[in-house]
């Protein structure tokens, strides 16, 4: 690992402030120093933001639920009143890699997350990612890889609640140039969608200070397949959110992960399921509407029946069928 200074940021201000050009925060360090060790980045400076004030909150309120950026996925699993409020969240927070290391791994870091593309974590290779000229995966190992893609990078976002925030059209609330801007989950990755080299949309130093839940969906769900049971990343993750009123689903909204560079959503599928009580013939149309257009490579076939088999279930859950 390259010298790095090391400071601690007591006020978001003094955060911004210290991690400069050429720093990044650091909460859980789950994979920042996991990308230091390998040569992958190499910030020269490391801030500490751990003790922000009030930013590891969870609350609720009027609008809705409010998760500071440092609320462990942990403390998201625990929290039981969350929990019933929305559940699809709770379940994707139990799924995020092992007890250990959602004891430490903060929501910011976990959104933050960079790309798991064995290319781009190979620290000889350099790829579209790396300011390469190629994508490596495109011709060659690509099991793990993208359904969707805007630019030729087919590397996925892998965050397990970035999946689920987007079903339940959570905000992230950021500190951009020292005011806050608020973004949807498709906003918070859409550069990725774009542009093979950014990992979200974030700028350097710009700073998650919470996510905003708003009040529409009481009901919600998260279902994923993994090769492993624990200590791994979705092969295709699914969240599925809306609110049911005599059996009629009201803003329903699904969305994928681990199948494109952003929460994979199709908004024609949402509206579809608008006032839809839902049966298999039901969901299995949302199912087809949303990997119509899936352009799957040589290795990664396999993603297209599963991720209709997740939405398949993940919509009879909502009401109570699966
Ligand atoms: C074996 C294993 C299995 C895993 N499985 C899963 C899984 O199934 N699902 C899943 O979602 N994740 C999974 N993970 C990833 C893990 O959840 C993330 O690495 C972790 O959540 C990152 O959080 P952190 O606080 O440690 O972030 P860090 O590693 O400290 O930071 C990650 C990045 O985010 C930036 N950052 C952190 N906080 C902020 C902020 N508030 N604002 C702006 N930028 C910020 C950092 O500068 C850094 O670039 C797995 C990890 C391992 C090791």
């Amino acid at each position: 690992m390259k010298a790095f200074e090391y400071a601690t940021a007591l006020s978001t201000d003094s955060a911004r402030e210290l991690v400069g050009a050429n720093g990044a925060y650091l909460p859980g360090g789950n994979d920042l120093l996991a990308l230091m060790k390998e040569y992958l980045v190499d910030p020269k400076r490391l801030v500490n933001i751990k003790s922000l004030p009030g930013m590891d909150k969870i609350q609720s309120g009027a609008k809705g639920w409010t998760i500071g950026a440092l609320a462990t996925v942990a403390e998201i699993e625990d929290h039981q009143e969350l929990a019933k409020a929305h559940p699809g969240l709770q379940q994707a927070a139990a799924e995020v890699g092992s007890r250990q290391i959602r004891n430490v791994a903060t929501v910011g870091g976990n959104l933050a997350q960079h790309s798991r593309c064995w290319y781009f974590r190979h620290r000889d290779t350099v790829c579209l990612k790396k300011n390469g000229d190629l994508c490596y995966a495109r011709n060659g190992e690509n099991r793990y890889h993208s359904l969707f893609t805007g630019n030729p990078c087919i590397s996925p976002v892998v965050s397990s609640l970035a999946t689920t925030f987007a079903a339940l059209d959570a905000t992230a609330v950021v500190l951009h140039e020292g005011a806050e801007t608020r973004m949807s989950m498709a906003e918070l990755y859409h550069r990725a969608w774009e542009n093979p080299l950014a990992h979200n949309s974030l700028e350097n130093g710009d700073l998650i200070l919470r996510v905003e839940i708003p009040v529409a969906r009481s009901r919600s769900t998260y279902m994923q397949v993994s090769d492993k049971h624990a200590f791994d990343w979705a092969l295709v993750s699914c969240a599925a959110a809306a609110e049911v009123t005599d059996g009629k689903l009201k803003s329903p909204r699904v969305a994928l992960g681990s199948i494109s560079p952003v929460p994979h959503q199709v908004e024609a599928a949402n509206s579809f399921l608008e006032g839809k009580v839902l049966d298999d013939a039901i969901a299995t149309q949302a199912a087809d509407m949303i990997l119509k257009d899936a352009k799957p490579l040589e290795h990664n076939a396999y993603k297209v029946p599963m991720a209709h088999a997740l939405i398949r279930r993940a919509l009879l859950k909502l009401k109570g069928d699966a």
